[in-house]
């Protein structure tokens, strides 16, 4: 028997939360399930927010810290800084950000049921009953992170390009400041950069590599030492993850289904920033599942692809990347400071 809802989410991150609260403020009956004993429990992400995310959703300022530059290192640290009047980035006590995203949709009338693994759906009449929760709803929502369940179980794309992020948090040292470091380090990162965070309550040392690489950060972490200190300092804790870098799926939603987030592949190809298009296109989708339940709107599907940023530069950047000796080229002087500069300001500030 169970219960009907409109919507069931599969995934308690910033895209099911956003979609979850936005149909919830639409008058839908909304339940999301995450296989986590709570929010916040395990962070996988670097937490970075870019300023278009903090405005549109108000994150309380204890969470969050500003970082107005940007260093880019080549592998022999020499560096170019960026800043953009009035831009910034904000790092985050991601955890406690989640227990607040959390209670801004219950706020909202979503109902949130942790601890709750999805399974599979079968379809019934007007909709899917999921395994094992007595679960009923109308529109069923994937939005269970890169390795989605939810695709893999109605045969929608899944992603195959793939980055692994590993990060190391460090305790925080008064001269840390408001900069966030990226080293292009083909040694220790292959296909990627590692980075250094000033964050909140905690310095972030992070490396992401191609998926079949590697990723061997405590190695990082001896290279950059002589910039940060970091052997004096205690490692406070470990995340990572997987992230997908191969673009928007073709093929990612169904009859009664759709795939949002990094389920749906929704992640800069260049940046690997994911959490502002997860929040928007999340929320997007909530209003167009809305409008569709109601008979009022065609499939959220074409709805959110059309909103989504066709990035061709981004993958082009992404291409080259891969591909052409960059490291090189910077350390050679091939590729001027300013011609890099150029790029550079474009891949961080650029939300195109
Ligand atoms: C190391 C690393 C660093 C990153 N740094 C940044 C950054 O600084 N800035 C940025 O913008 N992006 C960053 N990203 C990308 C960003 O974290 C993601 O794009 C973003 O978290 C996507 O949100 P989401 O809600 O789609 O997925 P997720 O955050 O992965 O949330 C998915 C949720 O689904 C749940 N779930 C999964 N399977 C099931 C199941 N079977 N049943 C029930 N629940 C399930 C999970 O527990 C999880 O809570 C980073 C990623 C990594 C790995």
């Amino acid at each position: 028997m169970g219960k009907t809802y409109d919507i069931a989410v599969v995934g308690a991150g910033f895209a099911g939360l956003a979609c979850a609260r936005r149909a919830a403020e639409r008058g839908l009956s909304v339940v999301a399930l995450d296989r986590l004993s709570g929010p916040g429990e395990r962070i996988h992400t670097t937490g970075i927010l870019v300023r278009e995310a903090w405005e549109e959703w108000a994150a309380p300022a204890a969470t969050v810290r500003r970082i107005r530059r940007v260093r880019v290192y080549t592998p022999s640290h020499r560096f170019v800084e960026l800043e953009r009047e009035r831009y910034f980035f904000l790092a985050t006590d991601t955890a406690a950000l989640m227990r607040h995203l959390v209670a801004e949709t219950r706020r909202a009338g979503a109902e949130i049921r942790f601890g709750e693994r999805y399974r599979g759906a079968a379809r019934n009449g007007a909709g899917f009953s999921l395994e094992g929760s007595g679960v009923n709803c109308r529109f069923l929502v994937g939005a269970d992170g890169a390795r989605s369940r939810v695709a893999e179980s109605f045969g929608l794309d899944r992603n195959r390009r793939l980055l692994k992020g590993v990060e190391w948090e460090f305790a925080p040292e008064p001269g840390d400041g408001d900069c966030l470091h990226c080293f292009i380090d083909p040694e220790c990162a292959p296909g990627y950069i590692g980075w250094v965070v000033p964050g909140v309550g905690m310095t972030q040392v992070g490396l992401a590599v191609h998926r079949r690489r590697r990723a061997d950060i405590a190695r990082f972490v001896r290279r950059i030492d002589p910039l940060f200190g970091l052997s004096r300092r205690r490692v406070t804790g470990k995340r990572g993850g997987i992230i997908p870098i191969g673009g928007l799926l073709r093929n990612f939603h169904g009859d009664r289904v759709l795939l949002i987030g990094d389920a749906a592949g929704m992640v800069s190809p260049l940046t690997a920033g994911g959490i502002h298009n997860a929040y928007r296109l999340g929320r997007l989708a909530g209003a167009a599942i809305a409008d569709h339940l109601a008979g009022e709107g065609p499939h959220p599907g074409p709805v959110v692809r059309r909103a989504y940023p066709n990035r061709l530069w981004k993958r082009a950047a992404r291409w080259s990347y891969d591909r052409l000796p960059v490291a090189r080229a910077l350390e050679a002087g091939m590729l001027t400071r300013s011609v890099f500069r150029r790029a550079a300001e474009r891949v961080f500030f650029s939300r195109e």
